[in-house]
């Protein structure tokens, strides 16, 4: 015999919800999205370190070209300035002089004569002439700077427009044997020089080359715009002393327009040093495009996912359904509504044991309409199954308590299972159901009903058949002693059987 319990617990396959079905969908798309930003996330820091280094290489590149050069100026101008103290230079004659002063002085296409001004600021001595023209320098920068400071050392000017042209001038101080101020040795490089050496790189329109002296002053740009030439960025927060050290970047404004770059400066400790930037636009570009794309995969994919986890859930929850009827259909006697036969033999096994274990009374009526072969004959077989009906519902309007079980239990024979009741309000509750029947079909001809009870708390070993046949006999007695009555089964008999 088939067991509904036993169906539902082992013999079922294992089964999944379709509330699962979506919760599992939504945690692995969740799960994949959150791994896929971390990879994109991921490869964005790698663009952004990549970028910084190649900008660092760059900028680090054109300081080295920009000091080396400072360097190999400076040594013209420290070899002047030790020069001047030769006493033999007032009595050589100029070109001699000439010769002396300027002979390791270097000269190259993007640097400016050397010139000598004494301590009041007047031209001395200028290495591209033999007679200069009368010039006074003393209310330059640079030669204040010398006067009053004996270890400026070597001076790097503000741009200035110098002989005609945009320079920096380098300067020394010439000093006696005795520290005394003698002058101001000075020589320029030509903003040509950086214009050069910016041509030979090969740069976006947008990169932007930034020369500083370490003050924050702007000595030079690319691109190149004569107002942002000498402006002192040493206020701005990202551009302080502070902020962009050594080696170091940051990402965001610049000083001069609204795009957005990655700045790194270069390293290393010379007077001047190098910021390089690049457009964040173009630093992420092709960063950007991998994540579009990658971002359309994963949100397909997704949406695929999500999809065929509602379609199938869809489908769990119509088959989940279209089961638990075809359940109730198994379940059910289609006349009646009542539960069938193969039910009450399921639940009868259940509160059996139920009542075994908690040790209480389950009781049974069994109820058989009277003289029905007579009433089939009389009325009509349609009849009959009209008057079957009738019988099953003043059965299901007595019977309401939630573990009660009223049953077909074949035929023209009812079976009501009353867990945990006595034999007493068992027979209570089979006299409200006769009544029932007698009120609803007026005592009409056949249209009543005989119960036979029994309420029993059975022991271990004991077999449910022994409750069913003590009602039966009940049933029978009901029958015998002239049908249209209840009839409870006698305990004492009820231990004979057992
Ligand atoms: P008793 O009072 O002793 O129970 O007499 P009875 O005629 O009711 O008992 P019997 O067992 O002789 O007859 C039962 C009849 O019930 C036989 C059968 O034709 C009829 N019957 C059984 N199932 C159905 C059914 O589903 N519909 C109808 N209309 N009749 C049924
Ligand atoms: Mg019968
Ligand atoms: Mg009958």
């Amino acid at each position: 015999m088939l067991s509904g319990s036993r169906d539902t617990t082992a013999g079922r396959p294992w089964r999944i919800s379709a509330k699962l079905l979506i919760i599992s969908s939504v945690v692995t798309v969740i799960g994949f999205s959150a791994i896929c930003v971390n990879v994109m996330l991921d490869m964005r820091r790698g663009e952004e370190a990549l970028a910084r280094q190649t900008l660092e290489n760059l900028a680090t590149s054109i300081d080295a070209d920009i000091s080396r050069n400072i360097e190999i100026y400076d040594l013209s101008l420290k070899a002047v300035a030790n020069n001047m103290l030769m006493p033999e230079l007032a009595t050589v004659s100029k070109p001699i002089r000439h010769l002396i002063l300027f002979d390791h002085a270097t000269t190259a296409r993007h640097f400016g004569a050397i010139q000598v001004f004494d301590a009041d600021g007047r031209l001395t001595i200028d290495a591209s002439t033999l007679d200069p023209q009368a010039e006074n320098r003393a209310d330059e920068d640079y030669f204040r700077i010398h006067r009053d400071n004996p270890e400026a050392g070597l001076f790097i000017s503000r741009p200035m427009l110098f002989r005609g042209a945009y320079s920096i001038v380098l300067s020394r101080r010439i000093s006696d044997t005795d520290g005394g101020f003698l002058g101001v040795v000075a020589g320029s490089i030509r903003f040509s020089y950086f214009h050069e050496l910016f041509e030979r790189l090969n740069l976006d329109p947008e990169d932007t080359i930034t020369v500083l002296k370490r003050d924050r002053t702007i000595i030079m740009r690319r691109p190149f715009d004569l107002d942002v030439i000498g402006k002192n960025l040493g206020d701005r927060p990202t551009w302080k002393a502070d902020n962009l050290k050594v080696g170091g970047s940051f990402a965001g404004q610049g000083p001069i327009d609204d795009t957005a770059r990655l700045y790194v400066r270069s390293s290393g400790a010379n007077p001047l040093f190098v910021v390089a930037g690049k457009p964040l636009g173009s630093v992420f570009a092709l960063w950007q495009k991998e994540a579009l794309r990658i971002g359309a995969v994963v949100l397909m994919l997704s949406l695929f996912v999500l999809g065929s986890a509602i379609v199938l859930a869809r489908e769990i929850a119509r088959r989940a359904d279209a089961e638990s009827k075809l359940e109730e259909m198994a379940t059910t006697d289609a006349l009646t509504g009542l539960r069938n036969r193969r039910k009450f033999d399921s639940v009868i096994e259940i509160e059996w044991r139920r009542a075994m274990r908690e040790k209480t009374q389950v009781a049974l009526l069994m109820i058989d309409a009277d003289h029905f072969k007579a009433y089939n004959d009389t009325f009509g077989h349609q009849a009959g199954d009209q008057l079957l009906v009738g019988i099953a519902i003043c059965i299901s309007d007595s019977v309401r308590r939630a573990g009660d079980c009223a049953a077909r239990y074949g035929g023209e024979e009812f079976a009501v299972l009353l867990p945990n009741t006595s034999a007493t309000d068992a027979f209570k509750i089979a006299e409200t159901i006769r009544a029932k029947v007698l009120g609803w079909s007026d005592g009409g001809a056949g249209s009543t009903v005989s119960c036979g009870i029994a309420s029993l708390a059975p022991t271990a070993g004991m077999d449910w058949a022994i409750l069913v046949a003590a009602a039966d006999k009940a049933l029978y007695a009901a029958k015998a002693g002239g049908r249209n009555q209840s009839v409870v089964a006698s305990l004492p008999k009820l231990s004979l059987v057992a």
